[in-house]
């Protein structure tokens, strides 16, 4: 008899290789998607060789989920999807761009939307996938910074070149330069694929400042003297994933942070200092305002008020070891009452001869907690 397989390879596995051996993870470029972080974009513009590679499957799962929605915009919307612009300064490729009528009227028509956007102009669309933990800040927030700065790089490419002209979209490429109408955000919860839009007109002047960002990498003569934008493994997830942590911040000596790097000389110390200070006066100052606001929601009811949702929890009325009924009920099942009261022993012997501790009523309540949300569009 043959013997069984040894364990099955996890399909995890297949799906690194197959991600690492993609497009996207070859490109040496720098794509929009690489303007997070200054330091970062510094390094891949300088062809830097990345030091880590990271657990991607969250990553990978949003990739799925993303792709999929994508094929669905594009088979049922009409939507263009995955199309790359390319301007002086980026490349990338915008997930999704709705076109107006105007503007599909200048395509063959089984190029234009079946859902068209208002117009006039096209909408250009990001979507996001995040996780439950994030979906209160994205609500409350929207876009992050360098999320703006990404749209508004590619809108920006699309407003002065077009589409790139490259086969597969030559059509697209003729249009020539588009007129923008709004950028689109597309937020997708990746744990229960709640959508949330958050849409903005269209401002050239953001698009500038996106491409002055790019700019301003493209001018440093060595990564080292570009930006950390991050505060670095272990306080942000963002350098926690990051493929040149070690290349940015060294490997830390045996137990020590890898942020003690920046501090060399008592003027380091000092600087530090300074802003351990500051900044321990700016959470004093918060912690006081948010117990003056706490103090007076007091007794508020429940609801919607304005973009927030308040809500309670606790309040609720708890109980204590009825001794009286404890001594009854030892007498009723045969067990010895110690003669000195002692709770916590009568608890322990009913629970090892598996009986119900009897309760009582205790007169209090748990603490009530205040619990306030973003309104959820
Ligand atoms: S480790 Fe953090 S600060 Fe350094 S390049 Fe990466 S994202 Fe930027």
């Amino acid at each position: 008899m043959s013997a069984l397989p040894l364990e099955p390879p996890s399909i995890w596995t297949a799906a690194h290789e197959v991600s690492d051996r993609s497009d996207r993870s070859q490109q040496k470029e720098l794509g929009a998607s690489d303007t997070v972080c200054q330091r970062r974009a510094a390094y891949i513009l300088a062809g830097t060789e990345p030091t880590d590679h990271h657990e991607k499957r969250a990553a990978l799962l949003g990739t799925y989920a993303h792709d999929g929605l994508l094929t669905s915009a594009r088979t049922e919307y009409g939507w263009q999807v995955e199309r790359s612009v390319r301007d002086e300064g980026i490349l990338g490729h915008v997930d999704a761009v709705q076109l107006d009528e105007a503007t599909a009227a200048r395509l063959p028509r089984p190029m234009r939307p079946k859902i068209p956007a208002p117009g006039p102009g096209v909408i250009v669309e990001d979507v996001k996938t995040k996780s439950v933990y994030l979906w209160d800040k994205v609500l409350r927030y929207g876009p992050t910074e360098a999320e703006l700065r990404q749209a508004y790089l590619y809108a920006g490419a699309l407003a002065s070149v077009g589409f790139e002209d490259v086969p597969g979209q030559r059509y697209l490429a003729r249009l020539g330069p588009l007129e923008i109408a709004s950028i689109r955000f597309r937020f997708i919860c990746r744990d229960n694929g709640d959508e949330h839009i958050h849409e903005i007109p269209y401002d050239p002047v953001r698009a500038t400042h996106a491409r002055w960002w790019v700019q301003g990498v493209r001018e440093l003569a060595t990564p080292e003297r570009a930006r950390r934008d991050f505060d670095g493994p272990g306080l942000d997830a963002v350098c926690d994933h990051c493929q040149y942590v070690t290349e940015c911040w060294g490997v830390p000596a045996p137990g020590r942070t890898h942020q003690s790097a920046l501090v060399h000389t008592d003027a380091d110390r000092a600087q530090a200092l300074e802003e351990y200070v500051a900044a321990h006066e700016l959470e004093a100052a918060g912690k006081k305002a948010k117990k003056f606001a706490r103090a007076k929601l007091d007794g508020a009811p429940a609801g919607i008020y304005g973009a927030n949702e308040l809500g309670w929890s606790g309040g609720n009325p708890t109980t204590e070891p009825d001794v009286e009924a404890m001594v009854d009920l030892y007498e009723t099942e045969g067990l010895t009452v110690p003669m000195t009261p002692d709770d916590k022993r009568m608890i322990a012997v009913l629970k090892k001869a598996g009986l119900a501790v009897p309760q009582r009523a205790s007169g209090k309540t748990t603490a009530v907690s205040i619990n306030v949300k973003p309104v959820r569009s």
